[in-house]
């Protein structure tokens, strides 16, 4: 069966002598629930009581911080410097790349960048190839298992969604030296327009493609005078490198939210991700602005995810929209102003979110506007898009 590998051949590396064995650290393990939690369990039977069922497909053993006890000092995994490679937990031997899992007839393998600091070798093609991985896991035999089947989204199938993310998934490398993210959102537009029409798929940076972008451009600008980023000196470099990150982790972002229990139908979700990708870009590059320490590609998931309220917003931007009742910050009092200002532009509704908060927020200093879209998107209120 044929792989779908949701990053760039080589583009992404890890390296845990530096990582200080994390993942084996309190992140969780889990085993397959039927052989291969009991094999684990007689490599070490004064523990084995700690390993215990999760579902009828996994077991967990139980996390510790200070690390899984068959971990040595020196970080390296006693069961395969005892017993060898093979006795490893599968999911222990595919890590980070083991995010494998079977859509319909397609095989994703993903990977986990929220807890791996994996690093992007996308210039020296040195990170981890495909074939490599494609050996392991026809290495698994018919005893190999993923994460358990997940039914592809309604819509997905006659729109052939995995011609599709993988198109999105090869134009990776065309947008990796971009000054912002707005040229990959932009080609991720039109395609998507081009599938849902049944049209010929745009090239990358054709006139329709660049016009877009510029379009997505005036947008990422009103994300950043809104957070306080615009004319920074230190933005076009934190853009460059912010679209980088995001662009590599374009195809495996838009696939957990695809695949996403609670997502809609493929149709609408693929409509509304270019946008939300172009916000968590925005997002991360304000985060290189404003960090002490770069973000890595582990950094950039966790906003991805941990924002994702907020990414949400920020994508409705140019929509009209509205709320029902006032918003209120709890006990941050000094927000409180900018949020009632606020408030009563957005039960006005008929402007778009980005007329409305120019025109409520502008008087307010960056953090008070900042604080105060936040609460619309973190907070319990209700924005009706018009
Ligand atoms: S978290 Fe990643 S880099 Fe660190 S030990 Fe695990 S696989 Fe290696
Ligand atoms: S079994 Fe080995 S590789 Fe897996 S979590 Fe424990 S120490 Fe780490």
């Amino acid at each position: 069966m044929q792989s779908f590998f949701t990053f760039s051949d080589r583009a992404l590396k890890y390296d845990c002598p530096s990582c200080g064995s994390f993942c084996c650290k309190g992140k969780g393990v889990a085993l397959e629930a039927r052989d291969e939690v009991v094999r684990f369990a007689r490599l070490e039977p004064r523990m084995a009581s700690l390993v215990y069922p999760l579902n009828s497909r996994f077991a967990q053993i139980m996390d510790v911080t200070d690390g899984c006890w068959m971990l040595r000092p020196d970080g390296l995994c006693s069961i395969e410097t005892d017993h060898g490679y093979d006795d490893k937990p599968h999911t222990c031997r595919f890590f980070p790349f083991n995010r494998i899992f079977q859509v319909g007839d397609v095989r994703v393998v993903d990977f986990n960048s929220k807890i791996c600091p994996l690093t992007d070798s996308s210039e020296a093609r040195n990170g981890q190839s495909w074939a490599d991985l494609q050996k392991q896991i026809d290495a698994e035999g018919p005893t190999f298992f993923g994460r358990g089947d997940i039914s592809p989204p309604e819509g997905a199938i006659e729109l052939g969604w995995a011609a599709h993310e993988q198109l999105v998934r090869d134009a990776i490398d065309a947008h990796l030296d971009e000054p912002d993210y707005a040229a990959f959102a932009a080609f991720q537009e039109e395609a998507m327009i081009a599938v849902m029409r049944r049209q010929p798929m745009p090239a990358h940076h054709s006139p329709q493609v660049l016009d877009r972008a510029e379009y997505l451009r005036s947008l990422l600008e009103s994300w950043r005078v809104h957070h306080g980023v615009a004319g920074d000196p230190r933005l076009a470099d934190a853009a460059r490198t912010a679209s980088r990150q995001a662009a590599l982790l374009t195809c495996s972002w838009r696939l957990s939210m695809i695949l996403n229990r609670e997502a809609g139908p493929y149709p609408g979700t693929i409509q509304m991700l270019p946008r939300h990708l172009l916000a968590a870009a925005h997002l991360l590059e304000a985060a290189h602005v404003a960090r002490r320490t770069a973000p890595g590609l582990r950094a950039a998931t966790e906003l991805f995810q941990g924002a994702s309220p907020l990414i949400g917003v920020l994508s409705l931007f140019l929509q009209k929209a509205h709320i029902a009742k006032p918003l209120d910050h709890g006990v941050a009092t000094d927000v409180q102003p900018a949020l009632d200002a606020l408030s009563r532009e957005l039960l006005k509704g008929g402007r778009t979110l980005a007329e409305t908060a120019q025109e409520a927020l502008s008087p307010f200093p960056a953090h008070l506007r900042s604080m105060a879209l936040s609460a619309l998107a973190f907070g319990n209120a209700e924005l009706v898009v018009e």
